[in-house]
């Protein structure tokens, strides 16, 4: 014997129909909203339509499989639910209102005898957990969260070898996740240039902001790759917008030819992450003459984020990314040795003094494009688990494997720093996991005012002087 429940519940958002029925549709992110979830994963590729499956991870320990079996873009979708426990048919109705949207949910489970009685017992019980699901995408689609601030706690922890080091691992993602912010900012009109986008983290990100409706261009040195790439995020997340750049950004000739094939096309740039990266042992030189973890990690995303300025200025709302890493810790900018020339060289130390190069860029820029509203951050992914990470360090890679994090997770705060709407409150910090941190652990990091404006006179002299060079070879744009 079975018995029918049935749940109705209805909310109304000053939301466009739109944007909220792209958000809500999208069922995987039901764990953003809805507190008795843990998960949502999206079992089909392609976007939301009639035979798209989800699992639903629920926090009571137990999964439901989603089916949707009616869809009608910006109006409705009926979906059916197998668990273990009951069934379930949930219709999701939209509607536009004079001030927003409204949702209204209605959930017809068939359930077996025993949970029926239970029902009778407590009517409450399951009342509760329809209005508590609609409350969370409730204040998920107003959007009204404010970003984290600074931490003592965390500033404290950072400096403390275990939780600052554990921070870094896939445990130390999970346990910050806990305390995340549902975003559902809309990226159907927004656009995100992102390099090093064929491998480990940028190739994550740039999955997750197709994934999200975002137009995405990758910027990849090998063109097979990058067609290979592009047909991959097209076919996954069912977006079109998807083409492809191709530069070897550790050659200043590519960066501007790069740089000029964007200008022409004048399209406003929303995102730029620069996120293409590599360590190099031993010392390497480019066909230019230049030291290459300098080039490729602070010379090329200081070339292209300051080239770029009148396209991310045309945003609407531009958020500039740059991948850093925990290693910059470590490092003083040397303005006196920025190629890395004096003394024995280490690969580590140039790769961090680059990214403590970006990360003192990151801040000046954040200070001088303020007005312009373009927001720039700055990011550690944490220990990720990327080609990158084991060509590099490949016995660091083998003690750690099994703490590091997928590239998903790697990703997620650049994707999040990019995309939300809490994130566009602040600007040129350091991030993990969607927290702030500092951008030094020692004073005897921290450069001078007087080494700050070398650096960025340094970098505007080499801007200068490689852009009046001839470009080495045109490339097209990818479709
Ligand atoms: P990865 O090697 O898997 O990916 C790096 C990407 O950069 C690749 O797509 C590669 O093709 C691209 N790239 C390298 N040289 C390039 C060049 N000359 N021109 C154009 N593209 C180039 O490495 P990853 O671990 O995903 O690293 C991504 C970023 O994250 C890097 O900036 C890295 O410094 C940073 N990071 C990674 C970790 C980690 O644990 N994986 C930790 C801290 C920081």
């Amino acid at each position: 014997m079975s018995d029918t429940l049935i749940l109705d519940e209805t909310i109304q958002v000053a939301r466009p129909l739109r944007e909220v029925f792209a958000y809500v549709s999208e069922f995987s992110r039901i764990g953003e909203w809805d507190p008795a979830v843990s998960r949502g994963t999206k079992l089909t590729p392609g976007a939301p339509a009639v035979g798209s499956e989800y699992r639903i991870d629920m926090r009571a320990g137990f999964s439901l499989h989603y089916r949707i079996v009616e869809f009608e873009e910006d109006a409705r979708m009926l979906m059916t639910v197998d668990s273990r426990f009951f069934t379930a048919r949930e219709e999701i109705l939209f509607e536009a209102t004079n001030d927003g949207s409204r949702v209204r949910y209605i959930a017809n489970f068939d359930v077996p005898a025993p949970l029926a009685a239970i029902n009778r017992l407590y009517p409450s019980a399951l009342a509760r957990v329809g209005k508590s699901a609609m409350a969370g995408l409730k204040r998920a689609l107003e959007d009204d969260f404010e970003a984290p601030r600074s931490s003592t706690i965390l500033a404290v922890a950072d400096r403390l070898v275990f939780p600052g080091l554990w921070r870094f691992t896939s445990l130390g993602f999970r346990e910050s996740r806990k305390r995340w912010n549902a975003v559902s900012a809309f990226q159907g009109n927004r656009s995100a240039i992102i390099t090093g986008a064929t491998s480990g983290i940028g190739r994550a990100a740039a999955r997750q902001l197709a994934d999200l409706g975002a137009r995405v261009t990758i910027v990849a040195r090998n063109e097979n790759k990058a067609k290979q790439l592009v047909a991959e995020l097209k076919s996954q997340s069912g977006n079109r917008h998807i083409g492809y750049e191709i530069a070897d950004l550790s050659l200043m000739s590519d960066v501007h030819a790069l740089c000029d094939r964007l200008l022409a096309a004048d399209a406003p740039v929303d995102m730029l992450i620069n996120n293409a990266g590599a360590l190099f042992n031993p010392r390497q030189q480019t066909a230019e003459g230049l030291e290459k973890s300098f080039a490729l990690l602070l010379l090329s995303p200081f070339i292209l984020t300051e080239r770029l300025y009148p396209l991310l200025k045309n945003a609407e709302s531009a958020r500039i990314v740059n991948v850093l890493s925990g290693g910059m810790y470590a490092q003083k900018i040397a303005v006196d040795d920025l190629q890395n020339r004096k003394g024995p060289y280490s690969g580590s130390v140039a790769y961090a003094r680059a990214k403590r190069g970006l990360m003192i860029m990151t801040e000046e820029w954040a200070g001088r494009w303020r007005r312009n509203g373009i927001v720039v951050n700055a990011m550690h992914p944490g220990w990720v688990d990327t080609p990158g990470v084991e060509t590099a360090l490949p016995g660091f890679y083998r003690v750690t494997k099994r703490l590091l994090r997928t590239p998903d997770e790697g990703a997620d705060t650049a994707v999040w720093l990019a995309t939300s709407s809490e994130a566009a409150k602040v600007s040129g910090k350091f991030w993990l996991d969607r927290e702030q941190h500092p951008s030094h652990l020692s004073p005897l990091t921290r450069e001078t005012a007087a080494e700050r404006q070398t650096l960025v006179d340094t970098l505007r002299g080499l801007l200068a002087s490689t852009m009046r060079k001839k470009p080495r070879r045109q490339r097209q744009a990818g479709a």
